[in-house]
């Protein structure tokens, strides 16, 4: 299958082929077309699998037929909603690459940035609109945005977008917009719950499940390292300096990933943070640094868990598990994207064993438990269920990856995806393990 047959304008088809994309994936070949002909959307698929495109193509479609830019209405006409800032500069970016040869006027609305710029652009005139729910709240407050002519709204990451976090916040926009307008929701799982809830403002949406709910990429190889909670950062330093990688590494509160990041550090890593009382500028430094392997650790709260788009990300290391089974999914999306292998690490203490059961239960998979030498715990991990239960003894030296150290150093883009594609090239994604205890 090719873009050509999906209803597609030269002027997207063309930018399509610029960004080196011969074939829709999945959720684009089933979503376009259903897009262009004005339907509702309810959308589940994997992260990674090209969700981002799968609306933004059709959207512009819409708003442009054949690639014609209408006089400027100066109301925003489409509405992409995220929950995170990153997010929506990343998707923003999207939209901004497939249309180049459109010329779309767009912007992004998120808070942790001055007002000042946003109320420009939204003066100027925007057909496009991304934005995070609070400082879209803002401008509605201060009258700075109108959204009665949004023709077209879209959720990503429809299941944050629509749990009690943002709720409150949703019911305001949605009330703010027109009825008649398309409404797309796109996310990676749809609770029962939320698709109750999502029901309530779509008009008879259509449903494309591309993936099984909660599963991951089956390039993505899991691993379960049992440690006593006080060893788990010398685990870690060990680990990291085994694999010069490029990791991303999830703690579960703000200073927890501070703390940690300065650990790091001190023992010769480069490393940042990224959570939510990191100032916005902090925040993009520290994923532009991470995508372009100045900094070789990322140490994040679930605030990176969903959507961001890191390139060749080849393991994620979860150093507390997530007190929600489905943000595991969302963590370890991350890496294994768009085909690639991966490798998702997670240190787990005895308090952590119910926090693991949940997980292996949603993911209905065995995740293979390795005990690192030297770093065994005093209790096993008690996990009932098939397989997976009985620790393999593992040598961490078997994850066979060149020591940090012999990194090849280089901070530009292209010495960064040329030792990725290296390092991911010897990614065995087997279990580091030896010998059965
Ligand atoms: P997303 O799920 O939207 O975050 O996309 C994941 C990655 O897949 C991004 O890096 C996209 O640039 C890439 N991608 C999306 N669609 C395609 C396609 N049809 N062919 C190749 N790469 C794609």
């Amino acid at each position: 299958m090719s873009f050509d047959t999906l209803g597609l304008s030269p002027a997207l088809l063309r930018a399509l082929a610029e960004q080196g994309y011969t074939t829709p994936t999945p959720v684009q070949a089933a979503a376009i077309p259903l897009v262009l002909a004005g339907q509702d959307l309810m959308a589940s698929a994997q992260t990674g699998t090209g969700k981002t495109a799968a609306f933004s193509l059709p959207l512009l479609e819409r708003l442009y037929p054949d690639g014609k830019r209408l006089p400027l209405a100066r109301k925003p006409r489409a509405l992409i909603l995220t929950p995170t800032r990153e997010l929506a500069a990343q998707v923003q970016e999207s939209v901004r690459s497939y249309s180049k040869h459109i010329g779309v006027r767009s912007a992004t609305i998120f808070g942790g940035v001055g007002m000042g710029p946003q109320i420009d652009a939204l003066r100027r005139g925007v057909d496009i609109l991304v934005a995070t729910p609070g400082r879209l709240l803002d401008h509605m407050q201060r009258r700075t945005v109108d959204l009665s002519a949004i023709e077209v709204l879209i959720l990503d990451e429809a299941d944050r977008m629509l749990d009690m976090g943002f709720l409150p916040a949703m019911k305001r926009v949605l009330s703010a917009l027109p009825n008649q307008r398309q409404t797309l929701l796109f996310s990676a799982t749809f609770p029962t719950e939320i698709k109750a809830l999502a029901n309530q403002f779509m008009r008879s949406p259509q449903e494309i499940q591309i993936a099984k709910p909660n599963s991951v990429a089956s390039t993505v190889t899991h691993r379960v390292h049992p440690v006593n909670a006080d060893a788990k950062r010398d685990l870690l330093l060990h680990l990291l300096s085994l694999d010069g990688s490029q990791t991303l590494i999830f703690g579960r509160t703000k200073h927890g990933c501070d703390k940690l990041t300065k650990q790091l550090e001190k023992s010769g890593l480069r490393a940042a943070a990224i959570h939510g009382n990191k100032s916005q500028n902090q925040r993009t430094r520290a994923l532009a640094d991470f995508k372009s392997g100045r900094v070789n650790v990322l140490v994040a709260t679930d605030i990176a868990a969903r959507g961001l788009d890191i390139d060749q990300l080849p393991m994620v290391i979860n150093f507390d598990l997530p007190m929600v089974a489905e943000d595991y999914v969302h963590r370890i999306g991350r890496t294994g994207r768009a085909g690639s292998e991966g490798l998702a690490i997670s240190l787990v203490s005895h308090a952590e064993e119910g926090l693991l059961r949940d997980i292996r239960k949603m993911l209905k998979q065995d995740i293979a438990i390795v005990n690192v030498e030297g770093f065994e715990p005093s209790h096993p991990l008690r996990l009932e269920g098939p397989g997976g239960a009985r620790p393999q003894q593992g040598r961490a030296q078997q994850h066979n990856r060149r020591p940090r150290a012999q990194q090849p150093r280089g901070n530009g883009d292209h010495d960064h995806a040329a030792a990725n594609k290296k390092r991911r090239s010897y990614r065995g994604g087997k279990p580091a393990a030896s010998r059965p205890s």
